[in-house]
């Protein structure tokens, strides 16, 4: 048997086994129609079994109450930052507030003031996004088109505890890396959105969660493929969907609601593991120094600086020696990024700590 190696990418990003397994074993047909789910007709009933299972999944694990939509579409997140602009901005009476701690927030707010007014309700960019916000902290426009906050900034590694509370105003949430990690008050949102590839499946598709209310708020004068309104009506079949993601998403959505038993037990294991990593970092003595202010610390992305630069580069080559990939931070924060996302085994972050206090040993 291969050696185990343990992804800890930022995402594209480590997947269940036991779902890629599944997809292996059915790939060249699906059981009871014969064809592979790279082939089948997107208007086919197989494929409308896929996207009926995977949206009930999605449904169930989160709560979803019945006054939201549910959509499968192209483009990453990074589309949703300008479809959200031009559906529920453009046009607006009042700016869009847009709370930054980090660099997803930081693009998502490029994107809204090409064609829309923006007002920046808080930016930690002179904490160089160590933090988020306390409530009373923000600067919220009153009557304002919608709030956007980024739940868990991927690259930094910060994330919220709760969602923040924006009264009437819509409140929009680019959940990308913590979507499904833990469970989300999803009445307290007007929009969910996510890119599949880190907590839900391959890159591909997106899920975007709307409450009726806002949908209602998208012109009809819209680019179809740009169209909130569209995408819902044709129940995201205005085109051909990416059908082997929304499998994929299927399939990892089924195993978190069935195998591990929903989003309560992978809070407590996601907890465990964040919990084992900020120890080894807490206990070095200086050696290991997260990004992180202590109370905004993310539990899917781990972000931590060595000494040096050189011990950086020493400590990723190393760990990928010894099976451990996916390390190295992102280019604006240096250091180190450990990504522990739902399908990275308990045993992996065990693993990477003892790697980590052996490192420390030896070069300390
Ligand atoms: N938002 C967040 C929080 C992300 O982590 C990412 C991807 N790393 C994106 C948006 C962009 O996602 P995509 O590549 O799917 O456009």
């Amino acid at each position: 048997m291969a050696p185990q190696i343990y992804n800890f990418s930022a995402g594209p990003a480590v997947l269940p086994m036991s779902a890629v397994a599944e997809a292996q074993k059915h790939l060249a047909a699906l059981p009871g129609v014969g064809l592979s789910v790279l082939e089948i007709s997107h208007r086919s009933a197989a494929c409308g079994e896929i996207m009926r299972e995977a949206e009930a999944n999605l449904r169930a694990l989160l709560n979803i109450p019945e006054n939201y939509r549910v959509l499968f579409l192209h483009g990453g997140a990074s589309l949703q930052f300008a479809m959200i602009a031009l559906n529920f901005l453009k046009g607006a009476p009042q700016p869009a507030d847009y709370i930054l701690t980090g660099s997803w927030g930081q693009k998502a707010v490029a994107e809204a003031r090409i064609g829309g007014s923006v007002n920046i309700a808080w930016d930690g960019a002179d904490d160089r996004y160590t933090l988020v916000p306390e409530p009373s902290e923000l600067k919220l426009t009153p009557g304002a088109a919608y709030v956007h906050f980024t739940s868990n900034e991927t690259i930094q590694g910060v994330q919220f505890a709760v969602e923040p509370d924006t009264g009437d105003v819509p409140l929009i949430c680019d959940a990308s890396s913590d979507i499904l990690s833990r469970p989300l008050a999803v009445e307290n949102y007007a929009m969910i959105y996510a890119g599949a590839q880190k907590n839900m499946g391959p890159a591909g598709v997106a899920v975007a969660i709307i409450r009726d209310d806002l949908l209602a708020r998208a012109p009809d004068d819209q680019y179809a493929m740009l169209s909130y309104r569209v995408h819902a009506e044709s129940g995201s079949l205005y085109n051909t969907p990416p059908v082997f993601a929304i499998y994929m998403v299927m399939l990892v959505t089924r195993w978190l609601k069935d195998t591990i038993g929903g989003l309560e037990k992978i809070q407590q294991i996601n907890r465990e593991k964040a919990q084992l990593l900020y120890d080894v970092i807490d206990d070095s003595d200086g050696f290991y120094r997260g990004h992180a202010a202590a109370g905004s610390r993310s539990l899917m992305n781990v972000t931590l600086r060595l000494p040096s630069e050189a011990l950086e580069a020493a400590f990723v080559e190393q760990a990928e020696s010894a099976g451990m990939v996916g390390l190295k931070g992102h280019r604006s924060v240096g250091g180190l990024r450990v990504s522990l996302y739902n399908a990275m085994p308990l045993e992996g972050a065990h693993a990477l700590c003892d790697f980590m206090r052996d490192f420390q040993r030896k070069n300390a």
